[in-house]
């Protein structure tokens, strides 16, 4: 008899986003002829750009000829891609090697697989509201003990990341093992300062836990007090495991890579007190698990860091950071309580007289035919707020604002 891993069984069947669509495909049974714009996925909409396109062209010619064809990457990826990756940090004051480096399909299956490579019992504080998938992949490993009548895992700390903390996870009075971090975060679009990361990363250095630092959103970084990496804080190479996507940053949600840091000065440690390389940990599970990322996305993926391939990726960031700006400039028209959008392409907004987020979702798909996420998908602590997203069109924004103007 084969035995499943129970573990799974312990996350909901639906995952949270899927929950929104199957609510909206309801209403679009009943509303065939409706107009409907979502504001609500955290997914792009604009094309790739010319070089990324072009690079990826070049590539698949040379992989039709013989003497150019390419097998499998290298499971740590190519080297053009990861000297690009280095030369940027360096350009950022930040130095790293070469072998801290992992190619990746995206940020998603690092965050997943990470768990892997750290041990069963280790206590994870998560920032409510946040992703889901970091609270999802640490029930999936077993490490989240039991669910409580609040709804709380037993083993998890839940780092409060409120109104009255404005948005930024506080931290634990007790000592965790490791700490997912989302900065700028999703979905509240806020950010933590130099100055608060510093103290993260002290918190870390002091009670021997790792920071996995999740900067999907990096590139969307305006405010001149945020550090695009977490390595700008000292010491932070001693703790911190980065996660980058090219994703949000270049339209590659469907292409599928990113990148994973894990500098070699970065231990864990045995029951017995032990000291192990994370890098080299992650080094086995990359040589046993994947085999890479295709050639043909990591030629596009270094496309994006020439001269004209970084105009162009800035051009899409900054044109979803307008968007995000026309739906931030909207919600405080209408007097609403709001967060994000500045260094960030959410819009996270308190609903109208408390009502509950997903009563405000029904309201807005019924009444004005547009879709958003409900705050509480991402916690309890996200109940009260609604999150819209700038990866919408400049149009279906624009009009969006107009459907909802003063009348929220
Ligand atoms: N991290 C955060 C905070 C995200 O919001 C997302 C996607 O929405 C991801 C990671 C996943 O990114 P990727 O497409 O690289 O898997």
């Amino acid at each position: 008899m084969a035995l499943a891993n129970e573990n799974y069984l312990k996350t909901p069947e639906i995952y949270c986003f899927d929950e929104v669509e199957k609510r909206v495909n309801a209403y679009k049974v009943l509303h065939p002829t409706a107009k409907i714009i979502r504001l609500g996925v955290g997914d792009v909409t604009r094309p790739l750009t010319n070089e990324v396109v072009q690079a990826m062209h070049l590539a698949i010619n040379e992989m039709s000829h013989v003497d150019t064809f390419r097998g499998y990457s290298p499971p740590q990826g190519y080297d053009f891609l990861i000297e690009k990756i280095l030369k940027e940090y360096r350009s950022n004051s930040v130095s790293l090697t070469k072998e801290s480096i992992f190619i990746s399909e995206g940020a998603k299956s690092d965050i997943g697989n990470l768990g892997h490579v750290l041990g069963r019992d280790n206590i994870i504080a998560i920032a409510e509201p946040v992703y889901p998938v970091y609270e999802n992949a640490t029930i999936m490993s077993g490490r989240a003990g039991f669910l409580n009548d609040d709804q709380k895992w037993s083993n998890v700390v839940y780092l409060r990341c409120s109104r009255e903390t404005g948005f930024k996870p506080e931290l634990p009075e007790e000592k965790v093992d490791i700490i997912y971090l989302c900065n700028p975060n999703n979905p509240t679009g806020t950010t933590l300062t130099k100055a608060d990361l510093k103290k993260w990363v002290d918190y870390a250095i002091e009670h021997e836990s790792i920071i996995i630092y999740d900067g999907a959103y990096n590139a969307y970084i305006t405010e001149e007090d945020v550090p695009k990496s977490i390595y700008e804080i000292k010491g932070a190479k001693k703790v911190a495991v980065e996660i980058r996507s090219y994703s949000k940053t270049a339209g590659f949600t469907g292409l599928r890579c990113g990148y994973t840091i894990i500098p070699p000065e970065l231990m864990v440690y045995t029951k017995m007190g032990e000291m192990a390389a994370l890098n080299k940990l992650w080094n086995r599970r990359k040589a046993n698990y994947t085999n890479g990322v295709s050639y043909v996305v990591q030629r596009g993926a270094e496309a994006i860091y020439s001269r004209k391939g970084k105009a162009e990726v800035q051009d899409l960031v900054n044109y979803y950071l307008t968007n995000a700006s026309i739906i931030r400039k909207e919600l405080l028209n209408c007097g609403l309580e709001v967060y994000g959008g500045k260094s960030s392409p959410y819009v996270w907004f308190r609903t109208p007289k408390d009502t509950p987020s997903w009563k405000f979702f029904h309201q807005l798909l019924y009444e004005f035919q547009l879709v958003g996420t409900p705050g509480v998908v991402f916690g309890q602590l996200g109940e009260g707020f609604m999150r819209f997203t700038g990866f919408s069109s400049r149009e279906g924004t624009q009009i969006a604002m107009e459907r909802i103007k003063n009348k929220i």
